[in-house]
């Protein structure tokens, strides 16, 4: 069956719901799931067309599946990249990214705040393979500027970060990635297409957890690139091929359909992190929040330009104490005494979750590495889903007002 084509010009809201590939004879108004590792190919001749890249059509799943190929037009359509490649997860996307764009002896330059598994991919993994990194603060353009060497090939880059927050200028990154005939990447994970689009900004690929906000209901590990059509098909697509970091049919489908609300949640979950935002920087047990939606926030007016005047989803704030200890078992205090919030290392789920930087996502770095990365063992992070404000606020308030700022 052959499809209506989609008029020209729509809204982020409408390509959400409407791009995929054609529909199958049946009519199905649901996109199908095609759980099939191979597909049968017509004849000899087209099959040899077909390997050699000759002819368009499905092989073999771990390069060309059409539930997969849904996926990858829908959040292109979103990310306003010309393509998009599915992954088994974030990680495998990055993966991907630097075994496709570097080789021994390149340079990359990254922000010292990206995410811990990035740090580690790139920092102990690929300097095995004499790949190089100098890693840079956040928010001083400078410190990436000066960094930049002879045969650096990638800039690195992740914003809002996570646990702290903070921002950085993909505008001004795209322009240090240009004079030093760069890539640009951009983890787009926190704020999503439906509020930060960074290949509009000058990004040249965007990396996605799909794991997080993209399916939004804490189902599926997943990831994805975003790039130009001539980057994926020359660059991602051969090493997919050769090293099968390959997204499941399944996983993309349920991606696929998360989708489609992605821009719903997004607005909806900011809405209620800057309400709470607003209510913790005025509790009297709270120390600091760390939330770009805020004034106090020191890349607010950043953060409003970049990320269509939204917060984001995820906060942080440190509770009040007199000592490291005694901060730790106030934080600890704040987050068992929840009845409702997820005590789990995850982010992007519709169900509000709270974590312990400091003992979790970040607590296998030495104490010196982490207060050099500001990560105090007063620090809370939420990622603020879609259950009732006064509800998630009488369950932070259960533990808020047990602590003391003396101990
Ligand atoms: C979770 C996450 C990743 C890794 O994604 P996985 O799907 O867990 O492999 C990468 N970047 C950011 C910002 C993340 O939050």
């Amino acid at each position: 069956m052959t499809e209506r084509a989609l008029p020209p010009h729509l809204h982020l809201d409408t390509l959400a719901v409407r791009t995929a590939v054609d529909k199958s004879q049946y009519g199905e108004n649901s996109e199908a799931l095609y759980l099939s590792s191979s597909f049968v190919q017509p004849d000899s001749e087209t099959a040899a067309r077909r390997f050699a890249g000759e002819e368009d059509g499905y092989i073999y799943s771990r390069f060309t599946n059409p539930t997969v190929a849904s996926m990858e037009m829908r959040l292109a359509a979103l990310e306003g990249s010309e393509a998009c490649l599915g992954t088994a997860s974030g990680m495998a996307a990055v993966l991907l990214l630097c075994m496709a764009l570097l080789k021994s002896g390149d340079h990359v330059v990254c922000s010292h705040s990206v995410f811990g598994s990035t740090h580690k991919l790139l920092s102990t993994e690929f300097a095995k393979f004499g790949v190089q990194t100098t890693f840079v603060s956040q928010t001083d353009l400078t410190e990436w500027a000066k960094a930049i060497q002879p045969n650096t090939r990638l800039l690195f880059a992740e914003t809002p970060t996570n646990p702290l927050t903070e921002v950085c200028d993909i505008a001004a990154l795209s322009q240090i990635a240009r004079k030093a005939g760069a890539v640009l990447a951009v983890d787009n994970c926190f704020c999503t297409p439906a509020l930060q689009t960074p290949i509009a900004l000058g990004a040249d690929v965007v990396v996605h957890s799909g794991t997080k906000y993209l399916d939004g209901q804490g189902r599926v590990v997943a990831g994805a690139l975003c790039a130009s059509k001539e980057m994926v098909k020359d660059k991602f697509i051969p090493v997919m091929r050769s090293a099968g970091m390959s997204l499941s049919p399944f996983n993309a489908w349920v991606v696929l359909k998360g989708l489609e609300t992605l821009s719903l949640r997004m607005k909806a979950q900011s809405a209620q992190a800057l309400e709470l935002a607003q209510w913790l920087e005025d509790h009297p047990k709270v120390a600091k929040v760390y939330f770009p939606g805020l004034p106090s926030h020191p890349q607010h007016a950043l953060a409003m330009a970049q990320q269509s005047g939204v917060g984001g989803p995820v906060l942080a704030f440190d509770v009040v104490g007199d000592s490291v200890a005694h901060s730790r078992a106030n934080a600890f205090t704040v987050i068992d005494s929840t009845q409702l919030m997820s005590i789990t290392a995850n982010l992007g789920d519709v169900k509000t979750i709270i974590t312990h930087p400091g003992s979790t996502s970040h607590g296998r770095l030495s104490e010196a590495n982490r207060q050099l990365a500001g990560i105090q063992q007063s620090l809370v992070r939420i990622a603020v889903g879609l259950e009732h404000l006064d509800d998630l606020k009488a369950d932070l308030s259960r533990g808020l007002d047990l602590i003391s700022a003396t101990s």
